[in-house]
């Protein structure tokens, strides 16, 4: 089958092609991220393969089933960036990657974590530059501090287990809870998670009710220099409200792998560019925040198993075959482990 591959780096070529060996469908490159702008390159290809920051909105759906694609096959576990009520009304199939290494996902937050309590960037530059000094380098001992994490799913429970496991104690909120969770900590309501915790960690997926969970009004409930971590995405955090935690000492570290706007920045090299998103740039202006381009995903057993699954999802589709992977807008976010 003819499959259109949208934002593609070299290494996604390389997994992709790999994963294809056996099964033969025919890929076809694109280095674009699928917008409005783009859509038409799929013209005459049955599926498209596409990856986070792609536009799949009811403008570039309708562009893309015009063009004879019936098939949206997603990279990623999420898919809140489609609009999957008009893909349901235009008969196109969305298929995902529930999970394939919730592991990356967790050891990235642990890596925000103790580099942002022991500011190991900022020595390595130090000793580099040959400057021995430890000042401005105090750190805390994690042993003993309390663990709060948003959304107690796949990734959660793990990064839970990982702090549990270093002696943290760990709490919980997540309207579908788990026994796999409630073996390494207590659910409590939100409100007393963002009280409680030292570590805010953010797991959960961008829905409606999610979107901007972490506003002025919660940022309010939490403790004064408490620790926030969202490798989820972007838009769970009102990055202006944030920036105002910041400025006042509430908050007193941010690691993210994930920013609202990302789509305009990541995966690329700008350096050469000057860059226009201000609120972005502030953020880099404070000593304590740490952002990754969303690479938290990005190890080599992930990437190998993104795409076998991608390949087998779209083999499924050709075959006809019901898929397990399937998302349809009746969704339900729980637990499937
Ligand atoms: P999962 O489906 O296993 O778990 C998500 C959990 O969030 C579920 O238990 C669900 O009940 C809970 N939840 C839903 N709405 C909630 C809300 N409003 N408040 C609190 N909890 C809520 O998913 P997962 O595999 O653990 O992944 C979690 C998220 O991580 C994904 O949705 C995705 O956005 C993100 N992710 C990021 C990367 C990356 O590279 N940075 C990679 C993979 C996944």
């Amino acid at each position: 089958m003819k499959v259109a591959v949208f934002s593609t780096k070299p290494y996604d070529r390389r997994s992709l092609d790999a994963a294809n060996e056996l099964y033969g469908q025919e890929l076809f490159f694109f280095e674009s991220r699928l917008t409005a702008a783009t859509a038409s390159l799929a013209a005459g290809h049955a599926a498209v393969c596409a990856f986070i920051n792609d536009e799949l909105n009811a403008t570039v759906l309708k562009i893309l089933f015009q063009g004879g694609t019936r098939l949206i096959a997603l990279r990623s576990a999420g898919f809140n960036h489609v609009d999957l009520k008009v893909a349901e009304e235009l008969g196109m199939k969305i298929l995902r990657v529930p999970a394939y290494s919730p592991h990356a996902v967790a050891e990235h937050a642990l890596a925000l974590i103790m580099t942002l309590n022991r500011k190991t960037h900022r020595s390595y530059n130090r000793v580099r530059e040959g400057n021995f000094s430890l000042d401005g380098l105090l750190g805390f001992d994690v042993h003993g501090k309390i663990l709060g994490i948003v959304g107690t799913g796949k990734i959660g429970v793990i990064l839970g287990g990982i702090l549990a496991g270093m002696g943290c104690k760990v709490i919980g909120y997540d309207p579908y809870p788990s026994e796999a969770f409630k073996k390494i900590g207590a659910y409590v309501p939100l409100k007393e998670l963002l009280r409680e915790s030292h570590i805010v960690s953010l797991h959960c997926p961008l829905t409606p009710e999610s979107n901007h969970l972490i506003n002025t009004d919660t940022l309010a409930h939490m403790r004064d220099g408490a620790m926030l971590i969202n490798t989820s995405r972007g838009a769970l955090i009102n990055t202006q409200d944030v920036t105002e935690a910041l400025k006042s000492g509430k908050i007193g570290y941010l690691g993210l792998d994930v920013y609202e706007q990302e789509a305009d920045l990541f995966y690329e090299d700008l350096s050469e560019t000057i860059i226009q998103d201000d609120v972005f740039q502030r953020l880099l202006t404070f000593p304590n925040v740490l952002i990754t381009s969303h690479q938290a995903f990005f190890t080599e057993n992930a990437m190998k198993n993104i795409a076998d699954t991608t390949i087998g999802n779209i083999t499924d589709f050709e075959k006809g075959q019901p898929s397990a992977n399937e998302v349809t807008s009746r969704q339900v976010y729980h637990h499937t482990a």
